[in-house]
């Protein structure tokens, strides 16, 4: 490859680490890096890139830290020979929610960085908040309450923003600095969010709030199609045309197609739970497992399951209920049922919650999953078959910095004709692995109805009803 042959950089500003990719026009990968917090950077302390303060709900990780990484990364890049007079353009993301509070002054000093100290010599004094709160934080309850009650309860403000309030997301972090520590907030000039931060730090000025998400891009999604990360907890990122916002789930642009929208939903009883079961029928082999879902019949006889061993985000409800064909309850099922209706009852609660979200399966659907459950083809099986659509997987090394690359190549040609689905036509495609069962979906469609019904049974209180009036 010609020395000035072009290349484009795609950044993460993730929860543990800094990433970087470089790829060139054929979309390859030339280079890739990245940069530990807690090993790399140990003079912050930092567990999993966070602190966890003494109330344990308050978790930040210092501002610093992040500008030191991208310090010691392109230190790294440039003494492994990297040749930065190649980058055309660079994008980036950021773990979500993350906020950072500019004091006054600091875009002055963001404008005139001198290239003979490291940036986070230079940008030391540039923060009133030096402990950034990032989206493992849960301390800010009063506000998420006073937020809905303002605006008249947490479906009102899902209908308005795609979400009900959650403790995690920005506004509240900054309602709670506003409130309780007032001089810091009088001293701030601006707020970022880990991802714009990130590129005034590039830029050398504030850079706008960005509403896209790199992971969706680097995923290839298209309408109509779900992209599904079975890992720790398992998430579901869903192409939307017409969304109903929800108590579960939340709603954004959508960053490829200005038109349509993106949701997200969470669940928290992903791979731990299914290794409980595993580990309680199937002798903790995943071989095991995986023969109890192929000698089991699609829908169970009826049988369903509900696994919720810690409090579940979507739904809000804990426990572990079983029901059968009769809607009994039952105390327990045999070990293949068991293993079955776990992972039907998991897949049927993500159909019904996309569903309720406006999601809507096409024929052209696609299921594009990752995470460590995505290399079982028995587990994928009951997905297909429940949602009865085909299921591909990616490989999803960095995807979110892959995205990003991309979006870079995107950025350079915006304004033209050219859309991000035609960026990304060279990126390797998603592999397909299986297709539904003939007859799946006439065994489903009762079943989901019952799943649903069945858990209005086993919900929690919810929270809005703790609400104040
Ligand atoms: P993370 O959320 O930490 O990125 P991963 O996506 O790496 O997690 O997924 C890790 C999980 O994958 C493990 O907890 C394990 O339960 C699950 N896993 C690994 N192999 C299999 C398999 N063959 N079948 C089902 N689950 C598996």
């Amino acid at each position: 490859m010609a020395a000035s042959a072009p290349c484009y950089l795609g950044w993460d500003f993730s929860t543990q680490q800094l990433k970087v990719i470089a790829i060139d026009e054929q979309l390859r990968v030339i280079y890739e890096d990245n940069v530990q917090f807690d090993k790399d950077l140990l003079e912050f302390g930092t567990h999993c890139g966070v602190h966890v303060q003494s109330d344990k709900r308050t978790v930040t990780s210092p501002v610093l830290m992040w500008i030191k990484a991208l310090d010691m990364i392109l230190e790294k890049m440039k003494s492994s020979g990297f040749d930065f007079s190649r980058v055309r353009a660079l994008s980036g993301a950021g773990q979500q929610h993350g906020s950072v509070y500019w004091k006054e002054g600091a875009s002055q000093i963001l404008k005139n960085l001198s290239p003979d100290l490291p940036l986070h010599q230079l940008l030391k004094a540039c923060f009133s908040v030096s402990d950034s709160p990032v989206w493992m934080d849960s301390s800010t309850t009063t506000q998420c309450l006073s937020l809905e009650k303002a605006v008249g309860g947490a479906q009102d403000l899902a209908n308005i923003t795609g979400s009900r309030a959650c403790e995690r997301f920005t506004g509240n972090q900054i309602a709670k600095i506003y409130s309780q520590n007032p001089e810091a907030y009088a001293q701030t000039e601006r707020i970022s969010v880990v991802s714009s931060f990130a590129a005034s730090l590039f830029l050398g000025a504030y850079a706008p709030i960005d509403y896209c998400d790199a992971s969706l891009a680097g995923m290839k999604l298209e309408e109509g199609d779900i992209a599904i990360s079975l890992g720790t907890s398992d998430t579901l990122f869903l192409w939307i045309q017409e969304p109903t916002p929800a108590l579960e789930g939340h709603i954004f642009c959508n960053p490829v197609d200005s038109q349509a929208y993106m949701a997200l939903l969470c669940f928290k009883n992903g791979s731990l739970m299914r290794e409980r079961i595993r580990d309680d029928c199937a002798s903790g082999s995943w071989d095991e497992f995986s023969k109890a879902l192929k000698c089991t019949v699609i829908g169970n006889n009826g049988n369903i399951g509900f696994y919720f061993e810690v409090i579940e985000i979507t739904p809000e409800a804990v426990g572990i209920h079983r029901f059968n064909r009769d809607n009994k309850k039952v105390p327990d099922f045999p070990k293949e049922v068991e293993i079955r209706a776990l992972i039907e009852g998991q897949f049927m609660a993500k159909r019904i919650h996309a569903e309720k979200l406006g999601y809507k399966i096409m024929p052209r659907t696609r299921i594009l999953a990752t995470g460590g459950a995505s290399h079982n083809k028995e587990i994928l099986q009951v997905l297909s078959d429940v949602f009865s659509a085909p299921v591909y997987t990616i490989d999803t090394a960095n995807s979110a910095c892959l995205g990003c690359a991309y979006r870079a190549i995107h950025g350079l040609v915006a304004g033209t004709s050219v859309s991000l689905v035609d960026v990304v036509k060279l990126a390797p495609e998603p592999r397909l692995v299986v297709i539904p069962n003939a007859g799946a979906d006439q065994v489903y469609q009762p079943l989901l109805k019952r799943y649903a019904d069945l858990e209005q049974k086993v919900l929690c209180t919810p929270v809005s009803s703790h609400l104040p009036k």
